[in-house]
């Protein structure tokens, strides 16, 4: 069976030789050179998307993958039972696009909850989500199985939010993190993105919001990952002016939990003026990058492992599928895949490039 793949410095003979042996009966951990093993599988449903946020696509969209080049339900639930019951992966999180435009996202939740990890239990299920259109779905899908959601949301003011995303959407977003609380879907986290001169002024707002409806905010930081002329490492605001910005109206401290894996740091936070308290996440994906710590590995809409956010390679577990590959073919090339991964994004190499795919396909 030759192995597909699309970095021309990794080959299959490699492969066999570098690699970890196999578990006994066959499993495989996704072990990388650097003693990673990826635990957190992102699974990208769609490219597509009903919002056009400026930091992540342009207003007149993007060229959308072929229907026939993206993988069907049964493919899908294909690699999601290797990934789960033969190679480690503890929890999935759906993404993509926007995976509520998925119209059997429930039926994959519900698979996927069947089956059973290394530890015996089945898979912990988070989905990342712009909310539009939650609020009718999040009890449906928590009884299918999802456990928790983060939900998008980078300004409580409707103009900029319409300026932002480009639709007119806020109160959808809002209906949907209530519906989501009230379903269970918790601990609910909203994902906030600021951007210079754009919702620097929403920082406290946001955090306000958020504290008042007991739901976990976290800032990330803009990524060079949508168009190219959204992101300036001059200008971008860091993590740092966050926490500035955050301490005119709050007191801060740092929470006792401990990281591990996740990107968020947690910080306590208390007003200065209201009775309002509780914690908020900062992830410095670009000024303090949690690399070392990462346990992901990533799936494509249409089927393409990639071991890092920002690799330029890739590896197609699709084609692999469509030749009539086994399982083990697919597993041997997702461990090939993942032990070349680089130890850190690299941003702030000065021969950084930017990956080809955007970050709406390649699922965040
Ligand atoms: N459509 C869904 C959503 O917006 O939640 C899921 C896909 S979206 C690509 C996943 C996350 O990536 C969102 O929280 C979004 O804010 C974030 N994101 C998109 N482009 C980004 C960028 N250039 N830098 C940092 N985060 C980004
Ligand atoms: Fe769509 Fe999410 Fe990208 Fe916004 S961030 S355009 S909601 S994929």
């Amino acid at each position: 069976m030759r192995i597909p793949l699309s970095d021309p410095v990794v080959s299959a003979t490699a492969a066999a030789t570098d690699l970890p042996r196999a578990l006994p009966h066959g499993n495989r951990l996704l072990y990388d050179r650097f003693g990673r093993v990826a635990r957190d599988l992102r699974v990208s449903l769609t490219d597509r998307c009903n919002l056009r946020c400026t930091y992540c696509m342009p207003e007149e969209g993007l060229t959308w993958l072929a229907k026939e080049s993206t993988l069907n339900d049964d493919e899908i639930q294909r690699l999601l039972r290797i990934a789960i019951t033969r190679l480690g992966i503890r929890q999935v999180r759906f993404t993509g696009g926007e995976p509520l435009l998925r119209k059997s996202l429930a039926q994959i939740i519900r698979t996927t909850k069947e089956l059973m990890t290394d530890e015996n239990v089945p898979p912990r299920i988070a989905m990342t989500t712009n909310g539009v259109g939650l609020a009718n779905h999040a009890a449906s899908l928590a009884k299918a199985g999802l456990d928790r959601v983060n939900i998008s949301l980078d300004t409580i003011d409707p103009q900029r939010y319409h300026q932002l995303t480009r639709r007119d959407r806020l109160h959808h977003v809002i209906d949907a993190i209530d519906a989501s609380v009230q379903a269970g879907l918790t601990p609910v986290k909203i994902n906030a993105v600021i951007m210079p001169g754009l919702n620097e002024q929403d920082i406290v707002p946001l955090a306000e919001f958020c504290l008042q409806r007991e739901v976990q905010l976290r800032f990330i930081e803009q990524m060079p990952l949508g168009p190219h002329e959204a992101w300036d490492r001059s200008t971008m605001i860091s993590a740092r002016d966050i926490i500035q910005r955050l301490s005119e109206s709050f007191v801060l401290s740092p929470a006792v939990e401990k990281r591990g894996s996740a990107p968020a740091a947690l910080w306590d936070v208390h007003h200065r003026d209201r009775d309002l308290a509780g914690k908020i996440g900062i992830i410095a994906s670009v000024s303090q990058s949690f690399c070392a710590d990462c346990d992901r590995t990533r799936l494509t809409a249409d089927g393409a492992v990639r071991n890092c956010l920002f690799t330029r390679s890739e590896t197609s577990l699709r084609d692999i599928l469509r030749d009539g590959g086994s399982d083990e073919d697919i597993m041997l090339a997702w461990a090939t895949a993942m032990w070349h991964k680089k130890p850190g994004h690299g941003i702030d190499d000065p021969h950084f490039l930017q990956p080809q795919r955007p970050m709406s396909a390649i699922g965040g």
